[in-house]
């Protein structure tokens, strides 16, 4: 249905690989694309703004990852910015009160207020077993209040008793009544919605929440709604003041971006989502996956994801290649310990030669553990480009500077250059197919 946001991205980004930093200019043009995204998906413009500017300041000068397309670097920061900004944690249902603790479901006409109210108290019954009273204070359709009586029954969750004639308010106090006198741990009020915002539905929620004191506010929406989302968003949470907000009918085909601006324009978590007509169609909300949805891209963030490791795989796999062929100096030994540092030891670079994936436990055994990698790492940064590329160069009074210089001794530097010559040796001796006894003298 829309083409993906990789697809014109890579179009303009092609042919920028290999640069280094994402500059200005890139990210601008990235940009631009991800904003027609955005809007695509129905996030609202001035969230669209705010957002793709906060994704320009951190896109500007990031590096790019080199075995993957610029365009691809632009999603990720994308997509990272999406989620952190969608709410990185999942917030539950407080329930952290005085019983009753009284949760009042707030939204438009059709939004899935009922439905989900009924959902709320089932999830809260059988999960946390609570007990839980519904009530309907919907004074304005006619079969509202016996839509939730049938909910109620369907899911066996008590709902207040129906009395003809009463308005919100009195219903509301009523509820508050019943639920304290019958030792209900939840108190849960649906209320009546309208088309559209108006002046008349904002004060009777007001009135409604100063009768009922409620602990939790939920905005109920639909994720198909598109630029109101905003408007919405915030006069419920200016008048009313909400808690968190329920997204309806993720189930269905929209791309969700009413999430974003909603939780843009109040800050409030989204707590759950709404994925069905069934009353147990709600789920917890994983911003990741809302901002696949928003974007439209699919597995693009798991590739660049797993871009990253291969890219820390081929280095490997480079150096590799150059020890073998016994051109192996101090530069290559520092790249070589960064490397062991981010692949999370040793381990990475042994797997890749050949003959050696069964001495990892042995180097492990050996103490080539962080500390010892971060001390040899500033040994080798002590030094200058000539020395790392020529350690014959490292007579004492060098030794004697580069042990002041990175908080060493000399007994520190004099293993590392045996550890390096060894390892040249080594490799030299791999390449020509002799591996594995090798290993053991380097560890000796
Ligand atoms: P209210 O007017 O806000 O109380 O909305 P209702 O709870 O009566 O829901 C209106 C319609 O939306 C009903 O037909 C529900 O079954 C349906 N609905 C509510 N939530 C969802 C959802 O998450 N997914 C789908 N597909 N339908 C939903
Ligand atoms: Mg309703």
């Amino acid at each position: 249905m829309f083409d993906s946001l990789q697809d014109r991205l890579g179009s303009i980004l092609n042919g920028l690989t290999g640069r280094g930093a994402l500059s200005d200019k890139d990210v601008g043009a990235a940009l631009r694309e991800v904003r027609r995204a955005l809007l695509e998906a129905d996030v609202s413009l001035e969230v669209v703004r705010d957002f793709t500017e906060a994704v320009r300041a951190k896109a500007v000068g990031a590096e790019i990852l080199k075995s993957i397309k610029p365009g691809q670097m632009v999603v990720k920061l994308v997509h990272d910015e999406l989620v952190s900004m969608l709410g990185s944690d999942q917030v539950p249902i407080d329930l952290n009160a005085p019983a009753p603790v009284t949760i009042m479901m707030v939204g438009l006409q059709g939004s899935g207020k009922t439905t989900t109210s009924a959902k709320i108290a089932k999830r809260l019954t059988e999960r946390q077993r609570k007990k839980v009273l519904m009530a309907s204070l919907d004074t304005r359709r006619p079969a509202a209040q016996d839509q939730l009586r049938i909910l109620g029954e369907q899911t066996g969750v008590a709902t207040l008793p129906i009395i003809a004639g009463q308005g919100p308010v009195e219903i509301a106090n009523r509820a508050a009544q019943a639920a304290r006198l019958g030792g209900y741990d939840v108190l849960i009020l649906d209320t009546a919605g309208r088309t559209h915002i108006d002046e008349p539905l904002m004060v009777e929620m007001a009135d409604i929440k100063v009768a009922s004191r409620p602990h939790e506010i939920l905005l109920v929406a639909d994720s198909l709604t598109g630029q109101d989302a905003v408007n919405l968003a915030r006069s419920f949470d200016s008048r009313v003041g909400v808690t968190g907000i329920v997204l309806t009918r993720v189930d269905g085909d929209g791309r969700g971006g009413a999430a974003l601006s909603m939780r843009a324009v109040t800050g409030k978590p989204i707590k759950l989502i709404g994925v069905g007509e069934k009353m147990d169609a709600l789920e917890d909300f994983h911003p990741g996956r809302i901002a696949d949805r928003i974007l439209g891209m699919g597995d693009i963030v798991s590739l660049v994801e797993r871009a990253a490791e291969t890219i820390d795989a081929e280095k490997a796999a480079a150096m590799a290649k150059k020890m073998q062929s016994g051109k192996f100096d101090l530069n290559d030994l520092a790249e070589q310990l960064q490397q062991m540092q981010r692949m999370g030891g040793m381990g990475g670079l042994m797997g890749m030669l050949p003959g050696m994936a069964r001495m990892k436990d042995q180097v492990a055994a050996a103490g080539l553990d962080d500390k010892l990698l971060k001390r040899q790492l500033a040994i080798i940064s002590s030094m200058t480009r000539d020395e790392r590329a020529n350690p014959d160069l490292l007579k004492h009074s060098r030794k004697k500077r580069i042990a002041a210089g990175s908080g060493t001794d000399a007994a520190d530097i004099n293993k590392l250059l045996k550890m390096h010559r060894q390892m040249a040796d080594m490799m030299k001796a791999v390449g020509k197919g002799k591996g594995a006894g090798m290993m053991g003298k380097l560890m000796g």
